[in-house]
Formats: C-alpha cells, structure tokens, sequence
C-alpha cells in the first residue's frame, strides 16, 4: 500500500468517527405497532342467512352488481372479508382490485367502512344498536380484455366465481356461513353449477341455501350457446358434461367423442372405487374470447379451451388431459387435500408443500385416464409423456433448486412470465411430478411382477368413504403408509430422493421400466406439432435452444443453451435467417442446412430499435423428443394406458 492511500485511510477513519458521534444524538425510527389482528376463524355456527344477488347482464361493461345482506348479532365491530387465498389456484390471488363501488348501509342508513391499514382484504364496519342486518352494493369489474386478467363475460358466455363477488364476515369456518344466492342472466341465456336450484322468476335463478364455504366451490357458466350430455346414465351419481360455446356449431360433438367422455367417468371409477359427490358437472366453455381455465371443484370444475374441441378433433390432441386432469381433482385435491394445505376460510394461508401429490399425481391420471378413455390415442400420450421428459430433462434449474421448492411458485410468481423458465424452474411438480408417479407406478408393477399397480394405492388413499365429499386431509407420511400398504418399500427415501434432489436430468426411470428410453429424432410427434399449433410457436428447445412466436418474438431461450451462449433472451425478435426474411420453416430449413456444417447459422435480430446480426455456433440439427421401444424390458407403460375392464 502507498502511503498517499495510507493517508486517505487514516482521513476517512476520521469522517466515521465524526459521523458515530453525531448519530448518537439523532433520534432513530422505531416501528408503528400494528394493528390488531383480524379474528381467527372458529368452528361456530353464523348467526343467520347472508343473501347475495349477482346481476350479470351487464355484458358491455363486463360488470357484475352485487347486492348482499349480511345479519349480524347486534351492535359493535365488524369485519368483513373478500376471499384471498383461493382454493385450486394455491395463492393469494382473489382479484381485490376488480371489486369497487362498494356501500355499506342500514335500514337505508349508510355506515362508513375502513380498510384494514395491513390486510387490504379486511373491511371494519362499526355496526349501530337496533341493526339486525347489513347491506351490501358493490360491483366486480371483471377484466375487459386479457391486459387486466382472465376474461370471464362476452357476448355469448360468462363465467361467475363466487368467490369475486362476495364478502364474509371474519371469524368463522367459512362452512359455518350459511347463504342463499342468486343470479340474474341475459335473457335466454343458460347456467350451468353444482349448485341445486331452488326456484326460477324470469332471468334470475335462486339456489338453494349452502354453506359459503360449498358456493365459492360452485362457480356457475351461462351461455347464449348451450349443450348438455349425461355422461353416466344410470350411474350412481349424475354426471354432465356442460357446453357453452362462442357459436353454436362448436356444440356439435359426434357421438364417439361423447363416448370418450363417458367412458373417463367409467375409467375413473375403475381407478378409484368411489365417487365423492352428489352429482358432477364439468363447465365446459369452448371459447378463444372467455378466458381458458382449469379449475377443480368438488362437485364440478371449470374447463375452459379453444372453440373447436369437437369440430377439429383430429387435429388438436394437445390439452385433450384437461377434462381428466380436473374431474381427478374431485378425488385428489378436493376429497383429500394435504393438511397444511386446507384452510377454514379463504383469508388464512395455504401452505403448498404437498401439491406434488395435489397436482403431481393429478397430473399422471390426467394423461393416463385420457387415454384409458380414449381421449388421446395411445399414441398421443405416449408422445406427450415423452415431450414431458424431455422438457424437465432440460429444466437445468434442477441443479440449484430442488422440486419440492417449486411448489411455492403459485405464491412467488402466479403464472407471471418468466425470463428464464429452464433456470428458474416453475410450479414443475406438476409435470416433473408426474414422471415421479410413473416412476412409482412401474416400480410397483415390476417389483410385484404386474399384480399390483399405482391403481391400487389410488383406490386406497382417494376412494375411502365413497359417497362422502366431506374433505379428508393427509400428510406425507400418510402418503407413504398408503404406498407401503401397496407394496412395501422404502418409499420415504424414494420420494425424499426425488424432491430434494438437484438431479442431473429428470427422473426418467420410470419411462425405463415402463420399457422405453427417450430419443430425440428429426422428426416430430404429431402431439408435439398440436402442441406448437396451439401455442402458434416454432419449438427448438432441444436443439438451438429456443421457442419463437408466429412473429418471430422468442418466448424462451434455453439456460446455458446455443441461442443462450449467442446472447438471444426472451422478447428478441428474429428478423431474418441466414439473410432471409424469418418465417419458423425458414429457421427449421436454416438449422438442417447447418447440421454437419461448418458455417454458424446467422440471425439478424431487433430488439426494441436496435438490430444486431447473431451467429449461433449449432450443428446438431432439429431435435425432437419421442419415445423408443426397449425389447428387454415388458411394455409396462402400455399396460398403463390400456383402458381396464
Ligand atoms: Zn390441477
């Protein structure tokens, strides 16, 4: 060290030493205390009835007006809640912002409300002697384009969640509250719910009264297009399959696409032994101006794709999983739920740690069952389980967070974009999930040389007390004691193993066993080309590393991958390849030509105003995922996806 910086060191020991003894006699901050706590809630009845009406006929301004009565015991405080934390979606995503124009009155008085100063989702009201019950207006504005979130009213459907059009007062199980509700449509216009009607006058449907807990689980679908078919004639519980469509001619199911329908009812109740509700329907809305959903409930769920699932069937076997995937909810995730997971009401926090077992194996017998059912073609979910291990074969996220972290990701991100999915991973124990149940169903079957099958630990842990749809929680340890009673093993370590671990790859030996090993060939899966039709994407990520959009923005580029190295993220737009103007074939042709070659293939990319030209040092040419064929070894995944007797 110099003495010229021996003498700047001594001066600013100096200036510390000045600015030490001056602090001493500033007066730091100190925190505000807190408000008090909003009232947890008890297992106690609800004083009452709350009353809520839902006009939804203001289609042009997509706004649905509320107008709710809540009793009350007598005077003082209250405190009013709008469902946070919302079952299925995992996170605290109740739209508060959309709810506005709220008033609070009395017998026609109006009585001020406060927000509360922390929780934004709490409303206090002071409520006057002589008040036997509030009333509430208010209006949901619900998005008017996908800017502000999901579209959930058009022209010709509307989609209503409870959950966005209803307050509750604190302090009790949300199952403790009971209600009555009802809606007003568009003219002619039919709903479609769980819940059970208890009269008709004109547009408007009442229900009968429940319990706010089942309403918020019984969300309503009304089109101007409408379809019903019975899915079970004759079954032990009635199961319909709802249709709303943008026009009438997507109502037009042939009559073996409706008997693929049926026969997921019939599968299921193979697979599982029960059913745990009084009826089901699926509220199907086949639209690309509402919103798409996936959204499970008890008694029904919320399915939302594009308008022509039926009329081009052939062509867009992608998605084809949603209705299984959901109508499984009803057994795995609502029936059983993991314990730190249920809440007794919409505003205390949920806890995800188990939705590898919520959605991971949801997701298993989502495809399985689409294709027991005839849904997709054997061949279908072959190549979709095979674009799956790919696809968490290259989440190289895996090497600093392990799964298990992933399923805070509905909390963290909620479904926001993300720069770089492969390393920063997101909500993958759905998928990667998946591959871990296959690894457990094969293991299984091997190991009891075919006599047993995850279908048994299904029937055991999701199809006790059939008829019942009175939630029953779990832990991991009753996962593993219900695995154990299928065969026992050291189950713990296998799925400790599995969700902790950084990898390298996807857990894959389940694909092994079930007698194939993943390949990548030039050659596309006619799933993976549904895939890439729906997304209106160009899908390179096992090869140049990247996906790119109709207008050649790139969606994703893969962690560490060529087009990584090459410097390309996220939102560069391709404007030309090797001096042509960028189309997806031009791309494709662009990295054959390359393949064995020399010369880089050359990009000129624009992001914001500025163009640049990229070369990508990539001669492997195209790279898609398929499954190949192990003679050695029993075709168990086969098995799987044959329908059951
Ligand atoms: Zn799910």
């Amino acid at each position: 060290m110099t003495s010229k910086s021996a003498y700047g060191a001594a001066f600013a020991v100096a200036l510390f030493a000045t600015a030490q003894s001056a602090s001493a006699a500033v007066v730091q901050p100190q925190p505000t205390p807190l408000p008090p706590p909003i009232a947890a809630p008890q297992d106690v009845p609800y004083p009452g009835v709350l009353t809520l009406s839902v006009d939804a006929t203001d289609l042009p301004h997509a706004i649905m007006a509320v107008h709710e009565t809540i009793p009350v015991a007598g005077p003082g405080p209250i405190t009013l809640l709008y469902p946070r934390w919302l079952p299925g979606n995992h996170s605290p995503s109740g739209p508060i912002d959309k709810l506005a124009g709220l008033i609070v009155s009395a017998g026609g008085q109006r009585l001020e409300w406060t927000r509360d100063p922390v929780d934004v989702y709490a409303f206090h009201v002071e409520v006057p002697a002589g008040v036997s019950a509030l009333d509430l207006d208010f209006q949901f504005l619900s998005p008017v384009s996908t800017r502000e979130g999901r579209v959930v009213m058009t022209p010709e459907m509307l989609n209503v969640e409870w959950n966005a059009v209803a307050l509750y007062p604190a302090g009790y199980f949300s199952r403790d509250i009971k209600i009555d509700a009802s809606v007003k449509l568009p003219t002619g216009w039919t709903p479609a719910t769980a819940l059970e009607v208890a009269s008709k006058a004109g547009d408007v449907v009442s229900y009968k009264t429940t319990t706010f807990n089942t309403l918020v689980d019984s969300p309503l679908i009304a089109g101007k297009y409408y379809k019903a078919f019975d899915l079970d004639p004759g079954g032990p519980a009635r199961v319909t399959l709802d249709v709303i469509a943008d026009k009438p001619e997507f109502l037009e199911a042939k009559p073996e696409q409706i008997a693929a329908h049926k026969a997921l009812v019939q599968q299921a109740y193979k697979v599982f032994g029960s059913h745990h509700y009084d009826h089901y329907d699926f509220l199907f809305s086949l639209s690309d101006r509402m919103g798409g959903e996936g959204l499970e409930h008890h008694q029904s769920s919320e399915d939302g794709t594009q308008p022509k699932y039926f009329t081009d069937w052939d062509k867009s076997p992608a998605g084809r999983d949603l209705l299984a995937h959901e109508y499984t909810h009803s057994w795995n995730g609502k029936f059983r739920r993991p314990a730190d997971l249920w809440t007794p009401n919409f505003n205390v926090p949920m806890r995800d740690s188990l939705l590898w077992v919520y959605e991971g194996q949801t997701q298993y017998w989502g495809y399985v069952l689409a294709a027991r059912s005839g849904l997709l073609s054997k061949q279908e979910a072959l190549d979709a389980i095979a674009l799956t291990a790919a696809t968490y074969d290259y989440r190289v996220g895996r090497s600093w967070r392990a799964l298990e972290d992933t399923t805070n990701d509905p909390i963290i991100a909620s479904r926001r974009p993300l720069s770089w999915l492969s390393w920063q991973r997101s909500e993958d124990y759905y998928s990667e999930g998946q591959l871990i149940w296959l690894d457990a169903d094969t293991l299984i079957r091997e190991k009891t040389g075919g006599a047993k099958s995850l279908d048994d630990f299904a029937k055991a842990f999701f199809g006790v007390e059939n008829g019942s749809f009175v939630t029953k929680t779990y832990t991991f340890d009753d996962v593993v004691a219900a695995l154990n009673g299928v065969y026992p093993y050291d189950w713990a370590t296998f799925l400790h193993t599995r969700l902790l671990g950084h990898g390298p790859g996807a857990p894959l030996d389940g694909v092994a066993r079930g007698g194939y090993r993943l390949v990548f060939t030039d050659k596309e899966t006619e799933y993976q080309k549904s895939v890439e039709a729906r997304r209106k994407s160009t899908d390179l990520m096992f090869g140049l590393g990247l996906s790119v959009s109709k207008d050649g923005k790139l969606t994703d580029v893969q962690w560490d991958g060529p087009a990584f190295k090459a410097g390309l993220t996220e939102g560069v737009e391709i404007v030309a390849v090797n001096g042509e103007t960028y189309s997806g074939d031009a791309l494709k042709d662009a990295v054959k030509a390359a393949k064995g070659a020399a010369a880089p293939i050359e990009l000129i990319v624009k992001t914001k105003d500025e163009f640049r030209t990229v070369r990508i040092d990539y001669h492997d040419g195209l790279r898609y995922p398929r499954f190949e064929r192990t003679a050695a070894t029993p075709a168990r995944l086969d098995d799987i996806l044959t329908p059951r007797k």
